[in-house]
């Protein structure tokens, strides 16, 4: 079934206790993309880029079936540029910078193609543009939403509106205690299931994700790997592959969330063993089934 992105398209300079690069393909649009394509096609982006954007990036992208009709390339700017440096705990990182350059005009218009699309993915960026594309679309069946911290600060109200047409919002542990005051998870995921989206992702880091409904509980552990170069996109990486899986299956059924977010788990796992997304370059089916599969034994056990 079909999925539209939307998102950021960056080059990122990152630094990690292990190594670093410059330049290199990111963004939230390209993780959830790339991440997805490997449930379902197609996959529908909508970005912007400037006219430096490698060329092998966009040959990438169209290798992976990514539909790129929504990529605007706007010749005479800059791509969005972000640089980050994360210490030794990999979970506290500081931004370096911010250079918006093309992203700071975005306005993203769908072209009429995408208009019908069913499964839709909004990666974070300002909630006023992620309703826009809400508008655009004629009947969605699952909306999926991200934010972060500066929007929940800068603009609660215009958040609040979107996120009364958000289906699922996943958001880290920190966002969640932000966005309502709330420094319990389970209560903080109940407030905001009250705001709007039926189901709340909670992301924590290595220690997993969350899923709350209003009658259920899953608890979703991180895989335990013992090399991890870069968590940049992680959770953009957890949300391509939740949503890509449900896209694929077309099942919202209790069972399939949880299985959507162990697929998810499984790319944000593949996702920070390297730099950028070159671990997601080419994985194949049995490599992710295979972690799939390693889930559950991670917390599998008898009664006696
Ligand atoms: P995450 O690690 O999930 O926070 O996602 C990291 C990605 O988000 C990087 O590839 C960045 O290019 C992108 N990013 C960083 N800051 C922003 C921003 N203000 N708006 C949109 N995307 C951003």
């Amino acid at each position: 079934m079909n999925l539209l992105v939307v998102g950021s398209v960056a080059l990122d300079t990152v630094e990690t206790p292990f190594g670093s690069v410059k330049d290199a393909l990111g963004g939230s649009s390209v993780y959830i993309s790339v991440a997805a394509s490997y449930f379902t096609q197609p996959v529908r982006l909508v970005g912007v880029v400037g006219g430096d954007f490698p060329r092998e990036h966009i040959e990438f992208l169209a290798s992976r079936n990514i539909d790129l009709d929504g990529l605007q390339i706007v010749n005479d700017g800059k791509t969005f540029r972000w640089g980050g440096r994360y210490h030794y705990d990999l979970n506290v990182r500081d931004t370096l910078f911010t250079e918006l350059n093309v992203f700071e005009y975005f306005k993203p218009t769908l072209p009429e193609s995408y208009k019908n699309s069913t499964y839709i993915c909004l990666g974070n960026i300002d909630p006023i543009l992620q309703l826009d594309v809400l508008k655009q679309v004629t009947k969605p069946r699952l909306v999926v939403g991200d934010t972060m911290n500066y929007w929940i600060d800068t603009k609660p109200n215009e958040l609040v509106s979107t996120l009364r047409h958000m289906d699922v919002l996943i958001v880290n542990d920190s966002e969640a205690r932000l966005l309502t005051k709330e420094p319990n998870l389970i209560k903080a995921a109940k407030k905001i299931i009250k705001m709007g989206p039926g189901i709340v992702i909670i992301k924590k880091g290595e220690h997993g994700a969350t899923l709350v409904t209003e009658n259920t509980i899953f608890t979703a552990p991180a895989y335990p790997l013992e090399n991890i170069f870069d968590p940049t996109g992680a959770g953009d990486a957890f949300a391509g592959g939740f949503i890509g899986w449900l896209a694929r299956t077309e099942d919202l059924s209790p069972d399939n969330l949880k299985r959507a977010v162990i697929y998810g788990s499984t790319l944000a796992s593949f996702c920070v063993e390297k730099f950028s997304i070159e671990n997601m370059r080419d994985l194949n089916y049995l490599q992710i089934h295979d972690r799939f599969l390693a889930f559950m034994e991670l917390s599998r056990f008898d009664e006696r």
